[in-house]
């Protein structure tokens, strides 16, 4: 299809009047195509040649609308480090409709009801940052949004330094948050919050809509989505950096990509966003904040479904969903096809290995996934190789116990650790080409993104170990 064809529909504005307001977008000058996504593009069924028709870059700035599209913002709430933030909203990001079953929003376009003294704009390092990151995920097996397209401008807009501003168009299949339900709530605007239920359960839990204990089951389920993502996140050592419950998609997806990171060297304790001073969303923290949030979810849900319920959910939550589905994540990247009791107990053992070996996450994993008995190859990558050691005999004996093949094993752990991840420090010299018109690293940064798991002979250099002055890039929100 070509942008005559796509045709949007608004299922959300079925919704009252409270549930979002109208925008308009305010173009950015000058503004230029820095990349288009391809992949993405199949998704909504869009010809990938529309990177050809000048319109495209009119429909990220908003100069040009596609048939049925009705620009609009949503209202939401939620708890920030903590804190009930009150009102927050969509201060800069504007939806214009769904297309198969995804949302088309961008991101930048101005201000919004919602903005709060914000300019509703987003400046081109952490746009780039977001368009990559989210097709990383995608492809790593890890739920996200996605991204079609991301435009520079000559915008000036006010940053620590001054930035350009740009424009993301996103994709997902909700954008309804967990703090989209505490708006209703702690608004005590329950018919709304119970609209608000029905139809998030139309969109992201259709299986239960005639279900008559569907609210109780749509909470349970959005523990188990929940469990899984963090769960993901962690074995692949990501770190969201700012997990407060407006980030938190209500459909288990990864949203709002701002201050995150792959890890380096293993950190537990790992911070990525510079303002998080106590490590509320540190790598070891995410777990904890994600039980939390799933707290907050339901203190906001307390109208529609029996709290006790919820509590008891809550707390298997913490006892089984989320370890178990951590548990699961692990044995994969380890090449157990079993489960078995003391696993746990090896698990733990790795990830304080890990720690004082002072080894890169991703190339430990990719390198295991190789392991034939000869442990050189792993010693070689470990600042510490007497740290790992002690591990890797408790690996031998748990791998004897398995009946998969060698080569089983192996095959299916480099289909699960990944070769090529997106590190800090590549986004960044991305984005310095960039911001010189040059888009080059942007575009092989999205092939990386895509392949994670391939050998790619000519982008070796990005599967080596972060260079030392590098490692543990932080980020920070205002951007
Ligand atoms: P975030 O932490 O980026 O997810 O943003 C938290 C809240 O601040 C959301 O309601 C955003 O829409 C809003 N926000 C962040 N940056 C801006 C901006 N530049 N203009 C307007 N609203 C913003
Ligand atoms: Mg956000």
């Amino acid at each position: 299809m070509t942008l005559d064809d796509l045709k949007l529909e608004n299922p959300y504005l079925c919704l009252d009047a409270e549930f979002y307001s109208t925008s308009t977008p305010e173009p950015l000058d000058d503004p230029y195509l820095i990349s288009f996504n391809p992949k993405a593009a199949e998704r909504i069924g869009l010809d990938t040649d529309a990177v050809n028709d000048s319109r495209f870059v009119s429909l990220l700035n908003g100069t040009f609308s596609l048939e049925g599209s009705r620009a609009y913002s949503m209202c939401y709430a939620g708890h920030q480090f903590g804190h009930f933030a009150g009102r927050l909203g969509d201060g800069r990001a504007i939806n214009l409709g769904s297309i198969n079953g995804w949302h088309l929003q961008t991101k930048g376009s101005g201000e919004t009801l919602y903005a709060r003294m914000a300019d509703g704009r987003a400046a081109l390092p952490s746009s780039i940052r977001e368009y990559l990151m989210s097709e990383a995920l995608f492809h790593l097996g890890i739920p996200s949004t996605r991204a079609l397209g991301i435009i520079g401008s000559k915008t000036k807009i006010l940053r620590s330094p001054i930035e350009y501003a740009a424009i993301v168009m996103r994709l997902s299949p909700s954008w309804v948050r967990f703090g989209t339900f505490e708006y209703f709530h702690y608004f005590k605007a329950h018919d709304k919050l119970k609209a608000l239920a029905e139809y998030t359960i139309k969109e992201s839990y259709p299986h239960l809509l005639d279900d008559e204990d569907r609210f109780f089951k749509f909470f349970s389920e959005v523990l188990a989505r929940t469990a899984k993502l963090v769960a993901l996140w962690q074995g692949v050592g990501f770190v969201h950096g700012v997990m407060n419950t407006d980030n938190m998609s209500i459909a288990g997806l990864t949203i709002d990509l701002g201050p995150y990171a792959m890890l380096d060297d293993f950190r537990y304790g790992f911070i990525s966003n510079k303002s998080d001073r106590a490590g509320r969303y540190s790598y070891a923290e995410q777990p904890n904040v994600s039980y939390w949030n799933l707290t907050m979810l339901a203190k906001s849900l307390s109208s529609l479904i029996d709290d006790k319920r919820m509590e008891e959910k809550l707390a298997d939550y913490g006892a089984f969903i989320y370890p178990n589905a951590y548990a699961g994540v692990m044995r994969q990247k380890l090449g157990l096809f079993k489960s078995l009791d003391n696993d746990k107990m090896l698990i733990e053992q790795l990830l304080r290995s890990l720690q004082d070996a002072y080894v890169d996450y991703t190339i430990f994993f990719r390198t295991l996934s190789r392991y034939d008995g000869d442990k050189s190859p792993l010693y070689d990558i470990s600042m510490n190789p007497v740290a790992i050691d002690a591990w890797l005999s408790l690996y031998d004996e748990r791998l004897s116990k398995e009946t998969h093949t060698q080569v089983q094993r192996q095959e299916a752990m480099l289909k699960t650790n990944p070769k090529y991840i997106l590190k800090n420090y590549m986004l960044e010299e991305a984005i310095i080409l960039a911001k010189r018109g040059d888009f080059s690293l942007v575009e092989t940064l999205l092939t990386l993104a895509s392949h994670p798991y391939d050998e790619l002979p000519e982008y070796e250099h990005f599967a080596k170990e972060t260079p030392e002055e590098h490692k543990n890039l932080t980020f920070s929100c205002s951007s």
